[in-house]
């Protein structure tokens, strides 16, 4: 993997359009009547524990071999013994234009309209996998016991159908992780956005992702 922030998200660019996945027609962003869910993973706070992705897991019982949750860690910056690294978080993006959801033919995967969330019903699936190809993120896998799709569905069905914050942002021990509300203008993602300088991954592409970020100074400024 490339060693900078602003070369990894290129390369995933290059990788996307050389793939034929930017063609894909894009559904009109969609309104939506109540909530919209979206995090922002500020990477200046990232420590690159990974407590989140043992969290994700343990919570969402996701089998050893896959993940929902990835923190990727650069090349080193600077000279040992004063190197910094740089931390991305690899999730799914609860994109407003989802392109897994329009090339579903069955409606499994779907987004939800009350929350915004991005989610795969397994009793629907028909198993074609247009949806895996069609992520441009590349963060959808199939469930080696569920047999079909899987990603980060914001805990959905599990903490937050338990009025419980994301296992994710409660394991997270600096707070590098907000999640909220970005239709209320109080909630505190919604404040971190309007005041901070946050970037998102691969916005060319006109999925409209609601994971937004904000880069670390130690690393490149992105794309
Ligand atoms: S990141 Fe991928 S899986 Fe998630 S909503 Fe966007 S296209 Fe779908
Ligand atoms: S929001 Fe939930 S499902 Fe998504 S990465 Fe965090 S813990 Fe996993
Ligand atoms: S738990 Fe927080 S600090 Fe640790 S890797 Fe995840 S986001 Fe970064």
């Amino acid at each position: 993997m490339s060693c900078s922030r602003r070369k990894f998200i290129a390369s995933g660019c290059a990788l996307v359009l050389g793939t034929g996945l930017a063609n894909i027609p894009l559904v009109q962003s969609m309104t939506i009547n109540g909530k919209r869910y979206a995090m922002l993973h500020d990477e200046s706070k990232c420590i690159g524990c990974t407590a989140c992705m043992d969290a994700c897991r343990e919570t969402n019982l996701v089998p050893e071999g896959v993940s929902r949750l990835e923190i990727i860690r650069s090349e080193p910056q600077g000279e040992y013994p004063d190197a910094n690294y740089s931390f991305f978080r690899k999730s799914c993006q609860h994109c407003d234009n989802p392109p897994c959801v329009e090339v579903c033919p069955s409606g499994a995967s779907f987004r939800d309209e009350e929350t915004g969330i991005v989610d795969v019903n397994p009793d629907k699936c028909v198993g074609c996998q247009y949806c895996v190809a069609a992520c441009p993120y590349q963060v959808r896998f199939i469930h080696p016991e569920k047999n079909t799709p899987d990603k980060c569905n914001f805990c959905r069905d599990t903490n937050l159908a338990q009025g419980k914050l994301p296992a994710c942002v409660s394991a997270c021990p600096t707070q590098a992780l907000i999640f909220g509300d970005a239709n209320d203008p109080a909630s505190a993602i919604s404040q971190q956005i309007a005041t901070k300088p946050t970037y998102r991954n691969k916005v060319p592409l006109g999925t409209d992702p609601q994971l937004f970020r904000i880069a670390d100074r130690n690393g490149d400024l992105p794309s």
